[in-house]
């Protein structure tokens, strides 16, 4: 039978899923198990290490909070160093630990307990708060003395979680494509974990009376109402999918234009500060990037118009898909990338030989310099299309001055026989990719021979580091904030600059919440990124530009 239950809403959202019913098993510490014959010294040395642990922990928690919330939001994260760093409290711990032989697990419950205690007492509402804070840190100490493992709220299906509490380092590890709601029996609208919880827009309740037989159940949750409804009937189940329908639309309309007013904002300022581009694989999606009123288009991936089909794409077929972005895109500019073929995308048709390290074999440029006829194709493609609207013409892996000067000759040729055919076009700007450690270190050199450079940290990153792109077992090596790389950014925007040149990144990395405050800094024209970042970049800049 359905059943309605009640408790206050935390964000007004709603989800339809089977309930998880979880409890955070780690409070259940007693003393009799912790209370063995134990070296008090080496008590202590456990717990300064489990400390220094957590300290690193809530790094990585405070970056990943800054990415999901903002930095305003991670600075709870911060106030959790502090209180662990807090000599009061962990000395607490030290003394019991030393004065009663007690486990450093047993001790820091009792301490946790003695505080929450006090703040659970006091009259103001973000003083209670703060209990939660004093529990997260205590738990975080608990799990890693007791090397518990992860207390993430981890699920392989999308679920409404239902738990007797949560706290504020577990909300910012929720997935939010795995959580549809959080219902909690304890909290407060002031504690961090339900701020974070509404920042992250996850429909949420508390102060409701769960038990663990909801687990498995379908549930509604209605974060309007403040209300969970269990076993919902079928006329239920169909009010609220059409109501969650209608909520969805109106987020993502709420997003468009947060993402419209941040780039109408840029231009009524004359288009000052770094420029923000969106990056175009396949050219169906140039609705929904015009759509974001983004600045133009930073990066078109033109191989995904040579994957997925059987011949190679004609002149005629590149031109009136490149004259339709340019149309399309109007008086902004479209940054066309001639052909990165070989590597990891190898038409069949084109029958390129077997390569045991194709990252280091026929691809990009190297294609188009051996195959003039498909280069010559594609760059009178893109010279007629220019003549549409405000193109630019970008080369990718480009190792050396050599290679730039013959590119050059060719696109001599390809024009001349335009103007030969009395065909029309616009001198646009040409490009290079920096994607390879050769090109960034002699950029110096490359930027007297180009219009522009645009810094592909995808390969460049693989290039610098070693490390395979495409091997997920490496994934964990690549630490795509790795000096050399950051070096070679500021080395290519130096040298781009002295130039007078224009110089932007189109990699992954350009959307990289935690680096776009530095590559503000570091006089980037523009970064491009895909169209599913736009607005997380566009957050973080607005949030960068109110500061100043
Ligand atoms: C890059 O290498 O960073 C880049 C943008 O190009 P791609 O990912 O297409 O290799
Ligand atoms: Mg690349």
């Amino acid at each position: 039978m359905m059943m309605k239950y009640y408790g206050e809403s935390i964000y007004k959202g709603i989800g339809i899923g089977k309930i998880l019913f979880y409890s955070n098993v780690d409070y259940e510490i007693t003393k009799e198990e912790d209370d063995n014959v134990f070296d008090v010294s080496s008590e202590v040395e456990r717990f300064e290490s489990a400390k220094a642990s957590l300290l690193e922990e809530l790094d990585d928690t405070y970056k990943r909070a800054q990415g999901q919330v903002g930095t305003d939001m991670a600075k709870i994260f911060e106030g959790h160093k502090a209180i662990l760093d807090d000599p009061s409290f962990t000395q607490a711990i030290i003394s019991m630990i030393v004065d009663d032989g007690i486990k450093a697990e047993y001790a820091t419950m009792e301490v946790c307990n003695s505080y929450c205690r006090i703040f659970d007492s006091m009259e103001d509402e973000n003083l209670r708060a703060k209990s939660m804070d004093i529990r997260d840190i205590s738990m975080g100490l608990i799990r890693t003395l007791k090397v518990s493992g992860s207390h993430k709220l981890t699920t392989d299906e999308p679920v409404i979680l239902v738990t007797s509490n949560i706290l504020p380092s577990q909300v910012i590890e929720i997935d939010k494509s795995k959580v549809l709601g959080l219902v909690t029996r304890a909290g407060t609208a002031r504690s961090h974990a339900s701020i974070l919880t509404k920042s992250m827009r996850i429909p949420s309740l508390q102060g409701v009376e769960i038990s663990s037989d909801w687990n498995g159940r379908l549930a509604i949750l209605d974060g309007f109402k403040g209300l969970i409804i269990l076993d919902p009937d079928q006329a239920t189940i169909d009010k609220y999918t059409n109501k969650l329908k209608l909520k969805i639309d109106k987020e993502k309309e709420e997003d468009l234009k947060f993402l419209k007013d941040f780039f109408k904002r840029r231009r009524d300022m004359g288009g000052k500060g770094m420029e923000v581009f969106a990056n175009l694989n396949n050219p169906s999606e140039i609705d929904d990037i015009i759509e974001t009123g983004v600045d133009g288009i930073g990066l078109f991936r033109t191989e995904f118009i040579y994957m997925n089909r059987t011949s190679i794409p004609t002149e005629e077929e590149q031109f009136r898909i490149y004259k339709m972005l340019a149309e399309s895109m109007a008086s902004k500019r479209v940054v066309i990338r001639t052909l990165d073929i070989g590597g990891d995308k190898k038409p069949s048709y084109l029958n390129f030989d077997k390569e045991d390290n194709p990252a280091l074999g026929y691809r990009g440029i190297r294609v188009s310099l051996d195959r003039i006829d498909l280069f010559k194709a594609q760059l009178r493609a893109i010279y007629r299309a220019s003549a549409y609207g405000n193109l630019a013409v970008l080369y990718p892996m480009i190792t050396s001055l050599e290679e730039v000067c013959m590119i050059k000759d060719i696109v001599e040729e390809v024009k001349e026989e335009l103007r030969y055919n009395k065909v029309s076009y616009r001198d646009i700007d040409q490009g290079i990719m920096i994607e390879t450690p050769a090109a960034a270190i002699i950029s110096d050199y490359l930027a007297k021979e180009v219009d522009f450079f645009s810094i592909g940290t995808n390969d460049l990153t693989q290039y610098t580091l070693a490390i395979d792109r495409e091997n997920v077992n490496l994934a964990p090596l690549c630490n795509s904030h790795h000096e050399a790389v950051l070096r070679l950014i500021r080395l290519v925007v130096e040298n781009s600059h002295d130039e007078g040149i224009r110089v932007g990144i189109c990699g992954e990395l350009a959307a990289d919440t935690e680096l776009i405050k530095d590559f503000i800094e570091m006089g980037l024209d523009e970064i491009s990124v895909s169209v599913d970042n736009l607005l997380s970049v566009a957050r973080k800049i607005s949030e960068i530009e109110s500061r100043q």
